[in-house]
């Protein structure tokens, strides 16, 4: 006999879990309420680690057990980005709408692949608000991604495709290529990750050196395309980078925009957080150039504040992104109508076919707090930048390792053995809960790096940090003083 179950994974008793899910809702506005009072990060003891190394639960556990191990075991342990003392590595702050999205858009369990539904208006919605941002045309088309890392990978094929032809899709690279990319030496990983994922090789990849402002040089990238040209390779692609992740320098973009037109190269630019700077009155003038861009690489959960994540990709030539994407299958039949209609959808614009709604939080985020305001919490992000810059420059103990373009300062402790005291100074510092700078190297030598993201943070976070690396710089040489 066929037997079927009348059981779901729905609750047995909606009003018990609805008292249950209030209580959660309130717990994490009380976290966020409350960060302040709390260790922006702390180490995580052994007996905590091994509450998740636990075999596969066979039986149901109770929720509000669950949520009782979540608040004491993952939530004081996790890496504090939320926090206004937090300014390691380049993490955005998150705000409770884009937490409030995020339960919504669970909720509704949207599948963004495609189809004929709301939620795909909500992200094509967003695309023009980013074709609006940065000078696009209506034939631009856009994708919500993982992050950077995944844009540029798309840009990077998207290119690959314009500089071959869309039989690169059938043939690959296999009969050999002669593609060469070009980006500085201070830019991000995951353009060389892009250039192996494609399939071209990272030895295709020239790094050019950068000048005083760590900005690409200009004269350098020229005569590297020339010579490429020269040795009959063909270069395809210049990667540029609004907001270096070690010292948030911009790149020349206008000037990079001349040399792409004039080599018919592909302009790309990694504008993984300095890319929303066109938000901020004073910071857009510093990107002038990228509204030429032939693709640009952004993050939303940087500077943007959107919980992660909600990494996106602009490309100006819509058509050629969608031949560098879209695959035919008897499953994905598109319609005039019904659930099958409103084609192209966003999996003919990359590689992902299940998406989730990041476009939910995002809109979220741009329609209640505005694009004005947003703007300002990155001007304040700089200015903050700009003070921690005074307080070192007004510190003998301390010394500037690079100019302040943006929002990142990298500075160090002076002593005769400054990288070691300085690398155990950013140890002491994550380890004290009162402020999360990380490191950088800058010419060789250990920085310690903050980076300014969140909109929480306040001066009074800026003279914590100083404060703090003055006492463990003097601490940590005292006791060397003592072998
Ligand atoms: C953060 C960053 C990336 C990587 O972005 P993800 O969102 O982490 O994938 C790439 N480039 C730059 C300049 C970055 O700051």
């Amino acid at each position: 006999m066929l037997k079927t179950s009348e059981e779901t994974l729905d609750p047995a008793d909606w009003q018990d879990f609805r008292l249950q899910s209030h209580r959660m809702l309130d717990d994490m506005l009380d976290y966020i309420e409350s960060l302040r009072e709390r260790p922006v990060w702390q180490p995580i003891p052994a007996a905590v680690r091994e509450v998740f190394q636990q075999p596969l639960p066979a039986q149901p556990g109770d929720l509000g057990a669950a949520h009782e191990m979540f608040m004491q075991n993952v939530l004081p342990y996790a890496i504090g980005n939320a926090h206004p003392g937090f300014m390691g590595w380049v993490h955005g702050g998150g705000t409770p709408v884009g937490m409030l999205a995020e339960m919504l858009a669970a909720g509704l369990n949207a599948n963004l692949g495609g189809r004929e539904q709301m939620p795909v208006e909500v992200e094509r919605q967003l695309l023009r608000w980013v074709r609006e941002l940065f000078g696009f045309p209506e034939t631009a088309s856009g994708l919500f991604v993982t992050g950077t890392s995944m844009a540029n990978l798309i840009s990077v094929l998207v290119a690959r495709t314009a500089a071959l032809g869309g039989e690169v899709r059938e043939k690959g690279l296999s009969a050999g290529h002669k593609l060469t990319a070009y980006t500085s030496s201070s830019a991000h990983v995951s353009v060389a990750q892009a250039m192996d994922m494609a399939g071209i090789g990272t030895a295709a990849l020239r790094r050019i050196p950068v000048n005083a402002h760590y900005q690409m040089d200009v004269a350098a990238l020229e005569q590297a395309i020339a010579a490429d040209k020269a040795a009959g390779m063909t270069p395809f692609i210049i990667a540029a980078t609004a907001g270096t992740v070690d010292v948030g320098a911009i790149d020349a973009l206008a000037e990079i925009a001349d040399v792409a037109q004039r080599e018919a190269v592909w302009f790309h630019v990694d504008g993984a957080y300095g890319a929303l700077g066109r938000l901020a009155a004073d910071i857009a003038p510093l990107l002038q150039g990228i509204e030429r861009a032939d693709s640009i690489a952004f993050d939303f959960h940087k500077w943007g504040q959107v919980p992660y994540d909600a990494g996106f990709v602009l490309v100006r030539d819509g058509a050629l992104h969608y031949n560098t994407f879209a695959s035919p299958a008897a499953y994905l039949q598109r319609e005039t109508r019904g659930m099958a209609a409103g084609s192209p959808w966003p999996c003919d614009f990359g590689p992902d076919l299940s998406r989730g709604f990041r476009a939910l939080k995002t809109w979220f985020t741009l329609q209640v707090y505005g694009s004005e305001k947003l703007g300002q919490v990155i001007s304040n992000t700089c200015a903050l930048a700009r003070y921690l810059r005074q307080r070192v420059e007004a510190e003998p103990g301390l010394e500037l390792m690079a100019p302040v373009a943006l929002n990142i300062v990298c500075f160090r402790y002076r002593s005769a053995e400054a990288d070691r005291i300085n690398a155990d100074i950013v140890v002491a510092l994550q380890e004290s809960g009162i402020a999360a700078p990380s490191t950088t190297r800058i010419n060789g030598q250990l920085a310690i790096r903050a980076a300014i993201v969140n909109h929480r943070t306040r001066t009074g976070d800026i003279d914590a940090l100083i404060a703090a690396t003055l006492a463990f710089g003097a601490d940590i040489e005292r006791q060397a003083e003592k072998f």
